[in-house]
């Protein structure tokens, strides 16, 4: 009896499942035991710093694909609490044997692969072969890709698109992107495998059960989340906003898409909202883009970097760089990074930022969005992370990548620290330094704003509900009389900017310029 223990790291899904494919389709393997690790990489346990909504989505996501292996396979999801070091030789020693296997998905960052790098030797011990499958997480085989020698580091959509088309081909429209796999057909379930381990000592403590997942996710929020997890979510919205709207699809521009969500509802993302189920592997990033291909072939339609499929490639381009730049993650000994001088953390700036407290109401409304939903749209993001850094608040990038990392439901190491180099105008690929967003956005603004209603600010800074449009985006400007009959007087209901916009945008492009020339 050859048993697969089917490790799911970042990839809580059973469609396009390359290790549940395997698994079910390999002539070797008897029974298929499908596990998750709850440890602090993930976020879990004592050390967890992350946000309600992100661990809700995580719960949410857990409980869904535990009832898919339950209804669809008469399967399960074991779930482990702690260190995947230390919880899957223990596994492994209660129920494996020789010739046994134990699949995952491949991980770039540092952390996921030195973690699979010592689990394999511990589990060796029992005779137990370790195999980590790429192309799960991503479109592209990561390692290999940065391992060929005519790899260059991408810095633009056109250099993602050819190590694309040179590692995939090419195809009837741009790379070609290989078909997602089907379902598993059988799962090849032993239930006196799962029963055993419900029933061993050695895993007694460390076994989280179904009703256990349910019981933490409810403390963590009643209701409707505004990103509810798992794949069945996941499916529904790629079917609601990709699948049944190609011309959506096909017109998707996303440097026009709103910051402040659709103009008809302000909680309705103006893009996909795809991120948080792409980000936990609940949805294949193979799937989207075959959907959306799917809607271009039919039509002209909008071509990368603009495209939605040029999003994805801007995705795989972040992960390429996370595992080929050292330090990805640091503003030290990180050759997509340049040294400029930040100022020293400011404590009450970063946190009157955090909390949406910076008297800048688009700001304000943005951060707070993130707060209550674990999300912002991408302009939002580049308003914000500017606002921390070279715009206004001349603090380190990293403070304000924390906060993201924290509070994002659809955090992700490669992406978030991407993107936040960008922002910070210290990357290769970074949009020119001195291109400041005003945070106090009209109509006309690049950050595409709904400014005739303000309903989105309305919403976020609730002080401002009755604010005549024409102030609320600048609230200090106000006659007094107008404060008064709106009822927020700034200063009393609703904070005095933290900053002059403008005094402090002119200082810090000068700050900018002088580290840059102190580099050169
Ligand atoms: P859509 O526009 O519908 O795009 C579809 C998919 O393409 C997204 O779901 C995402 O997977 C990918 N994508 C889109 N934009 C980017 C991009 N700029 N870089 C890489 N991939 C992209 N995205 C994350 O998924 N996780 C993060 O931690 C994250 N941190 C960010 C931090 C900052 C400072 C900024 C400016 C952006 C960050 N992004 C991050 C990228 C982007 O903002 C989100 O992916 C996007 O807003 C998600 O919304 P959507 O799914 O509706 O995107």
């Amino acid at each position: 009896m050859v048993n697969a223990v089917v490790w799911m790291r970042n990839v809580l899904r059973v469609h396009d499942n390359p290790l549940l494919h395997w698994a079910s389709n390999s002539d070797e393997v008897d029974s298929v035991i499908p596990i998750f690790v709850l440890g602090s990489s993930r976020g879990m346990g004592a050390e967890s710093r992350e946000s309600d909504n992100r661990i809700r989505f995580l719960y949410d996501s857990i409980t869904d694909l535990d009832k898919k292996l339950r209804d669809e396979y008469g399967s399960r999801l074991v779930v482990l609490q702690g260190e995947p070091g230390r919880v899957i030789p223990l596994l492994a020693r209660e129920i494996a044997s020789e010739g046994d296997w134990l699949v995952c998905d491949y991980l770039q960052d540092p952390v996921s692969r030195r973690e699979v790098a010592s689990v394999r030797e511990s589990v060796a011990e029992f005779g137990v072969e370790t195999r980590a499958f790429p192309s799960v997480t991503t479109v592209l085989d990561i390692e290999s890709v940065v391992g060929d020698e005519a790899y260059r580091e991408p810095k633009s959509s056109s250099d993602i698109d050819a190590i694309l088309r040179r590692s995939l081909g090419e195809g009837p429209d741009g790379c070609l992107v290989p078909e997602p796999l089907g379902r598993p057909a059988d799962l090849k379930p032993d239930t006196s495998a799962f029963d055993s381990l419900s029933e061993s000592d050695s895993l007694s403590g460390l076994l989280v059960s179904k009703d256990e997942i349910a019981e933490g996710a409810s403390v963590l929020g009643v209701g409707e989340p505004y990103f509810p997890g798992g794949e069945s979510e996941a499916l529904e919205r790629l079917k609601r906003k990709v699948s049944e709207m190609p011309d959506f699809v096909r017109r998707f521009s996303k440097p026009s898409t709103m910051s402040t969500n659709d103009p008809d509802n302000p909680m309705e993302p103006s893009t996909t909202g795809l991120s948080p189920y792409l980000s936990t592997g609940c949805l294949s990033v193979r799937t989207v883009w075959h959907e959306c291909l799917q809607a271009n072939l039919s039509s002209d339609h909008t071509k990368p970097p603009q495209s939605l499929i040029g999003q994805l490639m801007f995705r795989e381009m972040f992960y390429l760089l996370s595992r080929s730049v050292e330090n990805w993650d640091d503003d030290v000994g990180n050759s997509n990074c340049r040294p400029i001088e930040w100022g020293e953390y400011d404590e009450d700036l970063v946190s009157a930022w955090e909390s949406g407290m910076t008297g800048f109401p688009y700001i304000d409304a943005m951060m707070r969005q993130l707060e209550a939903t674990g999300w912002m749209h991408h302009l939002g993001r580049h308003a914000v992370s500017c606002f921390l850094t070279r715009g206004q608040l001349w603090q380190n990038w990293k403070h304000g990548r924390d906060v993201f990392e924290r509070k994002l439901v659809d955090s992700d190491w490669a992406l978030n620290n991407g993107n936040w180099l960008w922002l910070a105008g210290v990357a290769p690929f970074s949009m020119p330094y001195y291109r400041v967003y005003n945070p106090c956005p009209d109509s006309k603004s690049s950050l595409n704003v709904e400014a005739k209603e303000a309903e989105f600010v309305r919403h976020w800074v609730p002080e401002l509900a009755s604010f005549p449009s024409r102030y609320i985006f600048e609230p200090h400007l106000a006659p007094i009389e107008v404060q008064e009959s709106a009822g927020c007087v700034v200063g009393r209901d609703y904070p005095h900017p933290i900053v002059d916009r403008k005094e402090s945008r002119r200082v810090n492009l000068e700050l900018f310029k002088e580290s840059l020339s102190r580099i050169a």
